[in-house]
């Protein structure tokens, strides 16, 4: 645990282009704002060759990141000179910030300046979300009615202090469901959604019955579907006391007038659509493909890698919040207990998707 301190960092400019990160260390402020004065000031001012020193304020657990942002590259200790103005940005836990920084005489306007202020809004953030739950022997790391065994993932998140959204399947949560439940996934899946509650998780709406929106359309009609939806959120909320406000379609299939028509009652419908912007969109772990759904699909050279590599490369577009899916699987459980602590050493922020939404929407 690290003690309320004081960051010194340490800026010295050098030419080389097209850098980005300045600093990046654990630990920072209740009100960032108010402990450094911000807009953020850097004494003395950069000039070509010359260094700047930023102090503060920091708490337990916290994080604070410095970036430049721009032509110059940061952070070297032996010095060099401004090519040009740069870009400094700050973000923290709960608050952030952005400002502008140019030494005199060097200003330009820093490239990809209004996606990093919009990215850094709410700092870097992930939603966990987990589909097609609950399953009782994976929340509580136990055994499947087949004798397959499986870390707790509730057990887990405890232990990482993160709280994930969980899309469930309502049939479930019924009664009428607790012998199957019992057999297949080696306990009621009721009270797992139940502990799942308990332990401060969301519980949203991944439908009924689970069934794929066009075939269900084709077979019953529209109405059907909007109906299997409430009949969802019913259900959870009488677990919950509250009405689920996100719903994941199915394999994500859907069409603009069928979300209309969920939308206009209270939900939002999450997507991996490109028509939304890259922090509201599902980023999909693809981890049924290596829990044996089609193993040849299974990412190369693993599943770690490949949703390592996905935020990379949202990060390199000046992405830095990211809702992730998975699924209650076994591999998932033991996948998450090494990507968890990556990420957050990246520092990156787990948050509910109420919470991701409200800092990022
Ligand atoms: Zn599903």
């Amino acid at each position: 645990m690290l003690q309320a301190t004081t960051l010194y960092i340490l800026m010295i400019a050098c030419a080389a282009p097209g850098g980005v990160k300045v600093a990046e260390k654990a630990a920072p402020p209740p009100d960032l704002r108010k402990a450094a004065g911000f807009p953020a000031r850097i004494a003395p001012p950069l000039t070509p060759g010359s260094a700047g020193r930023l102090s503060l304020s920091a708490e337990p657990d916290e994080l604070v990141r410095v970036q430049a942002l721009g032509k110059a590259k940061p952070f070297r200790k032996s010095g060099g000179r401004v090519a040009a103005g740069f870009y400094l940005s700050a973000t923290l836990t709960h608050h952030s910030f952005a400002t502008p920084f140019f030494p005199t005489n060097h200003a330009s306007t820093p490239g990809n300046a209004g996606a990093r202020a919009q990215t850094a809004r709410g700092g870097r953030l992930i939603a966990l979300t987990f589909d097609d739950g609950p399953k009782p022997y994976v929340l509580m790391g136990t055994r499947s009615g087949k004798g397959v065994a499986s870390q707790s993932l509730l057990a887990l998140l405890d232990q990482q202090g993160v709280r994930a959204t969980f899309f469930v399947m309502g049939w479930r949560l019924s009664k009428n469901a607790d012998e199957k439940c019992r057999q297949v996934d080696g306990g009621v899946c009721r009270e797992a959604a139940e502990e799942e509650h308990r332990r401060g998780h969301e519980i949203e709406n991944h439908t009924y019955g689970h069934g794929n929106f066009r075939i269900m359309v084709g077979r019953y009609g529209e109405a059907w579907v909007l109906n299997d939806i409430e009949r969802a959120s019913t259900i959870i909320q009488s677990i919950t006391g509250v009405k689920p406000a996100y719903l994941r379609p199915p394999d994500w299939t859907i069409w603009p007038e069928l979300e209309k028509k969920i939308e206009a009652r209270g939900y939002h419908v999450m997507t991996k659509s490109t028509a939304v912007p890259p922090a509201l969109r599902d980023v999909d772990s693809e981890d049924y493909f290596c829990a044996g759904r089609d193993l040849a699909k299974c990412p190369k050279p693993s599943d770690y890698d490949y949703v390592l590599r996905s935020i990379a490369q949202r990060e390199r577009q000046g992405v830095e919040q990211h809702l992730l899916v998975f699924h209650e699987l076994p591999q998932s459980v033991e996948l998450l207990s090494r990507l968890i602590p990556e990420l957050k050493k990246r520092g990156y922020r787990f948050v509910t998707l109420r919470t991701y939404m409200s800092l990022t929407g």
